[in-house]
């Protein structure tokens, strides 16, 4: 990797000539960190709607042996767009203009840049469903979702980005222009390039476009909130509803911690004394919907919640959802750093892995938030911290190197939709095995031989070790 010259800012200004090149600190400076750990600062930001103007300037990156680093609105949980090797952030947020819905097709047509929440509201608008809904919807762009492979509490009935995503207009890290899939949800023309960009954390190459696959939106949807006094037999409860042929559209697990968090945030009057809540959201045939409302409650009283709350509108049905999204907000005021994992663990695994995270959080003396799409055993154990107390970091690190392996004894997986980017990637070769994660590397090689897209990410650089402290 080469540090960027004077001469080179002036060959990118030399190819923006629609956009704008920030090289002021202050600027730069915006573009130092994402929802994760550390800072980096660029030594350009590039905003530009211009594919051909992107094209260029990868092509001179190339050359030079300049990192690229794509960036939406860095949202990001593990670290996926800092430039961690300086050189240049595409800010790809800027590329917002262009969401098209096509009834006909079931397809919408998107920019990069489109925030998720747009094309919910403009595929309801049609009665249609866009489904992936990642909890950062509002904020976050669609080109990240693509890149993070995001999922979100409707991961567990319809899937996530990947399972929406039929075609992608991408510049490759040679800076070319391909087209992969297309408007058809059938198409077997070949390798899936399509699935194999989507999830590849930006290091692949730049998304400049996509088209989405919709859904009829279903006609009606319920709310249930469980009430425990055990993590353990609200992680049963959530087995139990699975084994019984229910699947919930949402299926989300709030912990004491995180319920205490909620309140003091802002009270929506959440049992604080419970040991956990299960928020469950039903869609489908108002008919069935009864039924299976009926059902739910039954299986979870049947494992020991203790009171079963059913809201009766849509402004009471919000309001439970309110407490879910706040999570993450309140609970970093208990202490401001949140290191948030995503370790995922088959369903009939969900009490194990409860009871795992409970023997972590005492082990290593941590304050350990567990939230998140339970459902799909995609649990979110967060550990709020203080990075300036480097003893308490310490065993930070350990207890989440301890998380990682849980989840992995458990025959789970290191992230279920927050990405590899640079904090887990020390942690890869144990999920993988040594030559899982050579065939990766040698894809990344193909795609890239000079090494210069997201460079930092996924694989680990040789003797790379989780470092908070
Ligand atoms: C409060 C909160 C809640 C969250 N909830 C969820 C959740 O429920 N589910 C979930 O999955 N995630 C969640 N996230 C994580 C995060 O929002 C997602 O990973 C999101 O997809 C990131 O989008 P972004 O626009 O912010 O992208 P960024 O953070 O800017 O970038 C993410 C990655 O995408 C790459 N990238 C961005 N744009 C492009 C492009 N056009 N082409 C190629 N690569 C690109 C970047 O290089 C980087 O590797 C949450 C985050 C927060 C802060």
């Amino acid at each position: 990797m080469k540090a960027m010259t004077s001469a080179h800012i002036e060959e990118i200004m030399s190819i923006v000539k629609t956009g704008r090149v920030l090289t002021d600190e202050s600027d730069r400076f915006s573009y130092s960190f994402d929802g994760s750990f550390g800072t980096y600062l660029p030594d350009a930001v590039i905003q530009t709607k211009s594919v051909e103007e992107l094209a260029a300037l990868v092509k001179f990156a190339n050359r030079e042996r300049i990192p690229v680093y794509p960036r939406g609105q860095s949202t990001c949980l593990s670290g996926g767009p800092l430039p961690v090797k300086g050189g240049m952030v595409f800010d790809l947020s800027v590329m917002n203009d262009l969401l098209e819905i096509s009834e006909e097709d079931l397809v919408a047509i998107v920019s990069p840049g489109v925030l998720t929440a747009d094309i919910h509201k403009a595929a309801e608008k049609k009665g249609l469903l866009y489904p992936p809904d990642p909890n950062s919807s509002h904020v976050s762009t669609i080109g990240g979702n693509m890149a993070e492979n995001s999922g979100g509490p409707r991961g567990l009935k319809y899937g996530v980005t990947k399972d929406y995503v039929i075609g992608l207009e991408l510049i490759t890290p040679e800076g070319d222009i391909i087209k992969t899939g297309g408007r058809t949800v059938k198409n077997v023309t070949g390798y899936d390039l399509t699935k194999l960009i989507v999830g590849s954390e930006g290091t692949l190459g730049i998304i400049t476009k996509a088209v989405l696959r919709l859904l009829p939106k279903p006609p009606a949807s319920e709310t249930v909130m469980a009430v425990f006094d055990s993590l353990i037999d609200a992680g049963s409860a959530i087995s139990k509803i699975l084994s019984a042929g229910i699947l919930p559209a949402k299926m989300e697990l709030m912990d004491q911690a995180s319920i205490v968090a909620v309140e003091n945030y802002e009270p929506l009057g959440l049992p604080v004394d419970a040991a956990a809540i299960i928020l469950l959201e039903l869609d489908g045939h108002p008919a069935a919907l009864k039924d299976e409302v009926k059902q739910a409650a039954d299986l979870c009283k049947s494992v020991g919640a203790r009171d079963i709350r059913i809201p009766q509108n849509v402004a009471e049905k919000a309001e439970v959802w309110k407490a879910r999204k706040l999570v993450s907000p309140a609970i970093v005021r208990i202490k401001p750093t949140k290191i948030s994992e995503d370790a995922t663990v088959p369903r009939s695994k969900i009490p194990q892995m409860c009871a795992r995270l409970q023997q972590i959080r005492d082990k290593y003396n941590v304050h350990l938030v567990v939230f998140g799409h339970a459902g799909d055993g995609n649990l979110h154990p967060n550990i709020i911290c203080d990075k300036s107390d480097k003893e308490e970091m310490q065993r930070v690190e350990q207890a989440v190197a301890e998380i990682f392996t849980a989840a992995v004894e458990l025959g789970g997986t290191l992230s279920g939709e927050h990405g590899i980017g640079t904090m887990k990637a020390p942690f890869m070769e144990m999920e993988l095995g040594a030559i899982g994660l050579d065939m990766m590397k040698r894809i990344k090689e193909v795609w890239d031989p000079n090494n210069i897209m997201n460079p930092g990410k996924i694989f680990p650089e040789p003797g790379q070790k989780l470092e908070l402290s």
